[in-house]
């Protein structure tokens, strides 16, 4: 066996990086239609910075892969009318699941990102992680029975999780949900299928969603906030989710605004979700002698109505919540200088409907002022079904990073 020469070295390098040279322009070029939803080849040839024989080249290859389709002419000035390039919907699925405290919702979504089919399993009061992979695994196998033609062309499943997911050196996935109470959870036996599972923390997903399609397209910094039962976080730093050193960073829920504030559920004191989750909040009003009717959402409409109407505890009551989660966002706008700042989650929604200006003020406040002046205040694009779509983004980018025989193929090698 002989060494290879300078020259064979040298070859062997240039051939991996045109190719990877191509894959990565391939991955814009599909990105890019997918989040556009239509282009022509000068357009992605422009967004990307190709030459149009490389753009031709790319766009080839994903035609060939069965993703793109030209679906149309458009006139131009002068010359041949150019084609119109499309993602082909039924190109690949990808399967999001969000996994909550009290059920899993199973979402099958198009390569447009259009949701084509639906499962819901749960409804009890608490969820165990064992009735989770039951549910998980029968929805799943529920949506294959009914999609039985697209089947085979379903990249894999992501799934949100209620929790810290940790991923080991081998690829093992697992979840660390405290504040539920739960043992550490491994991921990959929740789904009896054969399908690969990309698991992340359900915030996460959100921000990832929001990303791709949402609020914060087109930004390469931002915080997105999700209040709901749970308060949760995703940051979004350099254009990437932002995890730390094992993924558990920006598990804002869980930082301590007062240390002898409520007891969280975490059973730490003063935590932003002790203050600004849903329970936190109706327990707030009924401690200070709020009388309502239910739970959830339409409570918390209630105390917006009340405020609104001039009651004064009800008025305490938002004052408080616009005041704490005005000095929680200041915090995050000086770790991260955001250039948006993005609202969600049900109880998120529901208060910036209502008090978005008031709660921009606080957060401008209560943040250093040159960050306080550089970023913009938004609502999620997504209301509830976020943490579905954001799980199913992450299939979605395994499918832009790499062609889909490849992926089998690496499958086979690693398994
Ligand atoms: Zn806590």
């Amino acid at each position: 066996m002989s060494m290879p020469t300078d020259g064979e070295r040298r070859q062997g390098r240039q051939s991996l990086t045109v190719k990877s040279l191509r894959a990565q322009n391939r991955s814009a070029a599909l990105a890019h239609l997918i989040t556009a939803g239509s282009a022509t080849r000068a357009e992605i040839a422009a967004v990307n910075g190709l030459s149009s024989a490389s753009a031709t080249n790319i766009v080839g290859d994903l035609i060939a892969e069965g993703l793109v389709a030209e679906t149309g002419l458009l006139a131009s000035q002068g010359g041949r009318p150019t084609s119109l390039l499309e993602p082909v919907p039924d190109g690949a699925y990808f399967i999001g699941a969000d996994v909550g405290e009290r059920g899993v919702a199973v979402e099958l979504f198009d390569l447009t990102m259009s949701r084509v089919d639906r499962e819901f399993r749960g409804g009890r009061s608490e969820e165990s992680p064992d009735a989770i992979g039951h549910d998980l695994t029968d929805a799943v196998e529920a949506l294959r029975r009914r999609n039985l033609g697209r089947w085979p062309r379903v990249v894999g499943v992501g799934l949100g999780l209620p929790g810290i997911v940790e991923t080991d050196a081998s690829g093992a996935q697992t979840l660390y949900a405290e504040s539920l109470g739960w043992p550490p959870v491994p991921v990959r036996p929740l789904l009896d299928h054969d399908l690969p599972i990309i698991a992340e923390n359900g915030a996460k997903t959100q921000a990832k969603a929001e990303q791709w399609f949402g609020a914060a397209r087109g930004v390469d910094h931002a915080v997105v906030a999700l209040l709901g039962r749970g308060v949760g976080l995703g940051v979004i730093a350099d254009g990437e989710v932002y995890r730390g050193h094992a993924s558990s960073a920006s598990e804002w829920g869980h930082v301590s605004l007062d240390r002898s504030g409520p007891v969280c559920r975490c059973g730490r004191r003063g935590c932003v979700e002790a203050f600004l989750g849903a329970q936190a909040i109706l327990d707030r009003w009924a401690g200070l002698g709020g009388a309502f009717e239910g739970s959830g959402w339409g409570a918390l409409g209630e105390l917006l109505d009340a405020a609104e109407a001039g009651d004064g505890v009800a008025r305490q009551v938002v004052d408080e919540v616009v005041a704490n989660l005005g000095v929680a966002l200041g915090g995050l706008v000086n770790l991260y200088n955001p250039e948006r700042v993005i609202i969600g989650g049900w109880v998120g929604m529901r208060l910036m409907e209502r008090l978005a200006e008031r709660i921009e003020t606080a957060a401008r406040a209560a943040a250093l002022r040159r960050p306080a002046e550089q970023f913009s205040l938004l609502p999620c694009t997504f209301g509830g079904d976020t943490v579905a779509i954001g799980a199913a983004v992450m299939p979605l980018e395994s499918l832009v990073s790499a062609p889909l025989v490849e992926q089998s193929r690496a499958a086979r090698s690693a398994g």
